[in-house]
């Protein structure tokens, strides 16, 4: 085993990490640990854009921006930490632009401005141009950007390395953060990080659904890692699906096609979203959209051999625009779906994409280990916390804003922090949990294989827990994970060495997938009312006596034998009261 010590480590080198990085590098002695190589983590395949209240292209404010933000999550955002987004947005994309990341540009040089769902002008007259992009690869230009940034500051990375464990020291004043424990993939030799703060930024959990446009890695790690250690994960119920996946395989199309003028048909051409959304039609928030689809296909529209999907029409657009503003996905179209959306419109379907709920946190980034006390030494940002801005359903740029926002301040509020204190001593054995979590994997001589519970996992969740959700299906799939963890206890892997065995990593990420996908069921379970992404056909209302509060779930137990304690945080509500969703 090997030690290191420093004054903050950060988890994930994603835009978050690498936004925190840069702060706290300039501050504290700070290292970045990263399962992926930095430029390989999934902000680098956003793609249609980062918002910002500029005003580049016509009037905006960051008000509207602070509104849109709150309406479009069904007012389950706290409104603090919205307000906050939306004004220092403006610096966020200032601060890039300073770094070097080339968006692109209006004919006088400003930087370009493009629609997406849910931004409007005043309150929700029209669409605005909101979102800043690169082509529609933004996400890419973001994280180079930030990593050529980080390699300018000297900021030390342990690329390969994966976090599987945090040290919590007991104190008079509860649990302190004192340090992170990770396996290097290279070596599989176990290294104990000691640091007076963490920082979370380790992304999404996309990969407990099938279809889905997240990455293989994206698996939750930080969630479950949190979670293990009694720490409480919030709205994990709402998990947000993209309408426009590439139908039957869910790689993403961005929003931004709609942004600038795409359509969404239904089999007999009609263009559906006026019915749904008369106001802002195909650029309405995503769970509507989502929702919209999936009526459609329902009720018989759906086009296709198996009437199972819409099209997204960008025929009219023509190729200059296509190749000028989004020439990625164009190739994606006709890469893996053989169609040109220069003259063909192109099948699409909704597609699992953005976890709104997380690791809950304060303003500052501050973990909280129940509704009024932070863990010291704890923060997190980015797609594994819930701070939340995003409520019940995100809308399409903000995320690329939150990571660059909170990202930011976390690194800060980590670095000051620990600039105040002294390291803490670590607990007695801090390696043991991993230690005893890798020999169990691979000693284990079960008959059950990672790859068949993954997939039985994600199957039940594409079927029960997706767009639309019942008592019933959300029972069913709350059964087949339950079941799916006994089996786990069984799993082996083949790979029994040490170096680069990616068997063994996928097995343990497998066991955070399992569990906060019965985090999310649980919570979908409880909630009996429909909000944002969380739309139950059973309680098609939003309740705002019952349930305008955040689900904190929480590990109760041990082992197999755990379950999940759910309890509730109020909304913080300042501007913005309630109102009915309409668009
Ligand atoms: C295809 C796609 C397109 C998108 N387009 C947009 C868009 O246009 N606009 C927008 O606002 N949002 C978009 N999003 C959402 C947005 O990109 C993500 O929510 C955001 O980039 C997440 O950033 P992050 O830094 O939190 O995590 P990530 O970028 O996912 O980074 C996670 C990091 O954590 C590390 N990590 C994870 N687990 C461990 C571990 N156990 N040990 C060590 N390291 C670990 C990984 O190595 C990685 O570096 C898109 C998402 C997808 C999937």
């Amino acid at each position: 085993m090997q030690f290191h010590k420093y004054d903050v480590i950060i988890v994930g080198a994603g835009g978050a990490g690498m936004r925190a990085a840069i702060e706290s590098g300039q501050r504290a002695r700070t290292a970045v640990l990263t399962k992926l190589y930095p430029t390989r983590s999934h902000t680098g395949a956003a793609q249609g854009g980062m918002c910002a209240a500029l005003a580049n292209v016509e009037e905006d404010n960051w008000e509207w921006h602070t509104f849109d933000t709150v309406k479009g999550g069904d007012y389950l955002v706290d409104q603090d930490a919205a307000e906050i987004m939306a004004k220092e947005a403006i610096d966020a994309v200032l601060d890039l632009e300073k770094m070097g990341l080339p968006f692109n540009r209006t004919p006088e040089g400003k930087i370009d401005q493009r629609r997406f769902g849910g931004h409007t002008r005043n309150h929700g007259e029209a669409a605005v141009r909101r979102a800043c992009y690169a082509a529609d690869r933004t996400g890419h230009m973001i994280l180079q950007t930030l990593y050529q940034n980080c390699v300018k500051h000297g900021i030390e990375f342990f690329n390969e390395y994966y976090v599987l464990d945090i040290c919590l020291t007991e104190t008079d004043n509860g649990p302190v953060c004192t340090g992170a424990v990770a396996l290097e993939l290279a070596t599989g030799e176990i290294h104990v990080f000691q640091a007076k703060a963490v920082v979370f930024a380790s992304g999404g959990f996309g990969k407990v659904f099938k279809t889905t446009s997240n990455a293989h890695t994206l698996t939750g790690d930080g969630m479950g890692i949190v979670f293990r250690k009694g720490l409480p994960l919030e709205d994990m119920e709402f998990y947000q699906f993209h309408p426009t996946g590439l139908a039957g395989l869910g790689i993403l199309l961005t929003e931004g096609a709609r942004g600038e003028g795409g359509i969404l048909r239904n089999s007999s051409g009609e263009r559906f979203m006026e019915r749904y959304a008369p106001t802002i039609k195909d650029l309405a928030p995503r769970d509507m959209v989502a929702r919209a689809m999936a009526t459609e296909v329902r009720e018989g529209r759906g086009a296709g051999p198996h009437k199972d999907y819409v099209y997204l029409d960008l025929t009219h657009l023509g190729a200059e625009v296509l190749d000028a503003k989004l020439p990625d996905i164009t190739e994606f179209s006709r890469t893996y779906l053989g169609i040109d959306p220069v003259t063909e419109q192109v099948p699409v379907y909704p597609t699992a994409h953005y976890a709104m709920g997380g690791i809950p946190t304060k303003i500052s980034g501050e973990v909280l280990r129940d509704n009024d006390n932070v863990v010291p030494g704890l923060y997190a940002a980015g797609e594994c916390a819930c701070v939340s801005v995003h409520g019940a359903n995100r809308l399409g740029t903000n995320s690329l804003l939150d990571i660059n926002v909170f990202g930011r301040r976390a690194g800060i509020a980590a670095a000051e922090y620990a600039k105040t204190v002294e390291h803490t001593e670590l607990p007695d054995n801090p390696a043991t949990l991993v230690e005893s979590m890798v020999s169990g994997m691979l000693t284990a001589d079960g008959g059950e294989r990672v790859a068949d519970i993954r997939g039985e996992l994600q199957t039940t969740m594409d079927l029960n827990a997706s767009v639309y959700r019942t008592e019933e299906t959300l029972k069913q799939a709350l059964h087949d994970v339950q079941a799916l963890k006994e089996r786990y206890a069984r799993v082996a892997i083949q790979d029994k060495g040490k170096r680069f065995n990616t068997d063994l990593l996928e097995a343990i990420e497998l066991g955070f997938l399992l569990e906060l996908a019965e985090v999310l069921v649980q919570g979908a379970i409880n909630r009996k009312e429909s909000r944002g992404g969380h739309a139950r056909e059973d309680y098609q209302q939003r309740d705002d006596v019952n349930f305008l509060r955040h689900t904190m779930a929480y590990k109760h137990g041990e082992g197999l034998a755990a379950d999940i304690r759910l309890d509730y945080k109020p909304v913080t509500i300042t501007r913005y009261q309630p109102m009915e969703r309409k668009y």
